[in-house]
C-alpha cells in the first residue's frame, strides 16, 4: 500500500509518499508560495538529488495536481501513474471534541471540522481546503484525518476544565484541547519499542521541543495532560510564543500600548518566546552561539526557557505519581545536548540523570540517561508522517 501523506498549510504543502509495506519514504516535497506569484515545487525522489520545479499555483487544486505530475514524471518521478497512490493521509490541525482518534475521511467528518473553524481559524481553513483538492484531483481515493488534537481527547476533565466561569465551556467550548498529538504519541510508541516494555505499562513525560513545544504526560499510553491549551499559545517558552502568563498582563499591555486584540495576540504569538527575550532570534542555534560568546539575553531566554520545560517535568511526574521514561523530541529536543542536559540537571532526587557522554548525541534514537538513572531519558526522532501513514493504513485495512 502506497500513501500519501498531505500537510497543508495556508500558502505552502508539503507531502511525502510512503511505501508501507517497508515505510520507506519514496518521495517527499513541498509547494511554497500558493496563490502568490512565484509559486514553485521542491521535489525529492528517495534518496535522490532535489529538483525545484516552477509553475503557476493559483490555488491548492493546482499544487496537488503538481504534487502528482512530479510523482508520475519519467525522470524524477517514483510511480508510473496515479493509480498506484492506494490511500491519502491529511494532517488536520483542531478536531474539537469531535474527534478523539483518526477517521475515514467522509462528508459527515468534512461538516464536522467545518464546525471546528472557530477553533483554529488560521489552520482548519487551509486543511479543509488539501482534502477539497485531494478529491478533486484524486476522485475515490481514500482519505484519512489525523488530528493534532486527537490523542489528547483522554485528559480528564480536571485537565482540561479552565476555572472560568462554566457557561464559556458550555456556550463557546473553551477549553484545553493540546496539539502536537500525533508527535507525542508516535514518540511514546516509540520509546516502549525501544525498551521492550508494553506502552500499557509505562509512566512516560514527553518533551515535543521545536519551534512549537509541549510537553505531555501520557500514561499507560494515554495523553492525560499536555502543556498547549485551547490555543498552542499556553504552555511552554516558544521561538516566538510566551507560552504561560498571567492572563492580566493582556489587558494591562492592551492599555499601556494600546494595542487592538489583533495586535495584543501578535506580541504573544510572534513577538514574545526567546525572540522576545533574547531581541535576537528565534532560533536555537542562533541563540545558543551568542550565549556561548557572553550575550546575556541569550542566555536569559535559554534560561527561562529550560526552567518552564524543567517545571513542567516536575508537574507531570506528580500528576502520574512517577515516571519511568522522559522523552526528547522535535528540533531541538533531538539535537540540542545542552538544553537536554540542562533541563535534566538537578532532578537527581527524582530519579533522573543524564550521562554527559551518551548524550552527546544528535537526531538518532538513543537513551541517555545514566547506568542507574531510575527515569530512563530518551531522545526519540519524531515522525508525524510515518504516523499519519500508518493510521491510514491502520484504518483503511480495518474497513
Ligand atoms: P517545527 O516546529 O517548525 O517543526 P522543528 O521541530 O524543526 O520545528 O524545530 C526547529 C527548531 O529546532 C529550530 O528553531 C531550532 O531552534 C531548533 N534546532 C534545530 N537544530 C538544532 C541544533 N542543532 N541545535 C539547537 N537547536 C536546533
Amino acid at each position: 500500500m502506497k500513501v500519501l501523506v498531505i500537510n497543508c498549510g495556508s500558502s505552502s504543502l508539503k507531502y511525502q509518499l510512503i511505501n508501507m509495506e517497508n515505510e520507506e519514504v519514496l518521495a517527499k516535497g513541498i509547494c511554497e508560495r500558493i496563490g502568490i506569484e512565484g509559486s514553485f515545487l521542491k521535489h525529492q525522489p528517495g534518496e535522490g538529488d532535489k529538483v525545484t520545479i516552477e509553475k503557476p499555483m493559483p490555488t491548492h487544486t493546482e499544487a496537488i495536481q503538481s504534487v502528482v505530475e512530479a510523482l508520475t514524471d519519467s525522470n524524477h518521478g517514483v510511480i508510473k501513474n496515479m493509480s498506484e497512490i492506494n490511500a491519502v493521509g491529511h494532517r488536520v490541525v483542531h478536531a474539537g471534541e469531535k474527534f478523539a482518534t483518526s477517521v475515514v475521511i467522509n462528508d459527515a467528518v468534512e461538516a464536522a471540522l467545518n464546525e471546528c473553524i472557530e477553533l483554529a481559524p488560521l489552520h482548519n481553513p487551509p486543511n479543509i481546503i488539501g482534502i477539497e483538492a485531494c478529491k478533486k484531483i484524486m476522485p475515490g481515493v481514500p482519505m484519512v484525518g489525523v488530528f493534532d488534537t486527537a490523542f489528547h481527547q483522554t485528559m480528564p476533565k480536571e485537565a482540561y476544565i479552565y476555572a472560568l466561569p462554566y457557561e464559556t465551556y458550555e456556550k463557546y467550548k473553551v477549553r484545553r484541547y493540546g496539539f502536537h498529538g500525533t508527535s507525542h504519541k508516535f514518540v511514546s510508541e516509540a520509546a516502549a519499542e525501544f525498551l521492550g516494555k508494553p506502552l500499557s505499562e509505562l509512566k512516560i513525560v514527553t518533551c515535543h521541543l521545536g519551534n512549537g513545544a509541549s510537553v505531555a504526560a501520557v500514561k499507560n499510553g494515554k495523553s492525560i495532560d499536555t502543556s498547549m491549551g485551547f490555543t498552542p499559545l499556553e504552555g511552554l517558552v516558544m521561538g516566538t510564543r510566551s507560552g504561560d502568563l498571567d492572563p492580566a498582563i493582556v489587558t494591562f499591555l492592551q492599555d499601556k500600548e494600546n494595542l487592538t486584540s489583533e495586535g495584543v495576540n501578535n506580541l504573544l504569538n510572534k513577538k514574545s518566546g526567546v525572540l522576545g527575550i533574547s531581541k535576537l532570534s528565534s532560533d536555537f542555534r542562533d541563540i545558543e552561539q551568542a550565549a556561548e560568546k557572553g550575550d546575556k539575553n541569550a542566555q536569559l531566554a535559554l534560561d527561562v526557557y529550560t526552567y518552564r520545560v524543567k517545571k513542567y517535568i516536575g508537574s507531570y511526574i506528580a500528576a502520574m505519581n512517577g515516571a519511568d521514561v522522559i522523552v526528547f523530541t522535535a528540533g531541538l529536543g533531538e539535537n540540542s545536548a545542552s538544553t537536554r542536559e540542562a533541563i535534566c540537571k538537578d532532578m537527581d532526587f527524582l530519579g533522573i540523570k543524564i550521562d554527559p557522554e551518551r548524550n552527546n548525541v544528535r537526531g538518532k534514537l538513543a537513551e541517555v540517561s545514566a547506568e542507574g538513572s531510575k527515569v530512563k531519558v530518551l531522545v526519540v526522532p519524531t515522525n508525524e508522517e510515518l504516523m499519519i501513514a500508518r493510521d491510514t493504513k491502520t484504518l483503511l485495512n480495518n474497513k
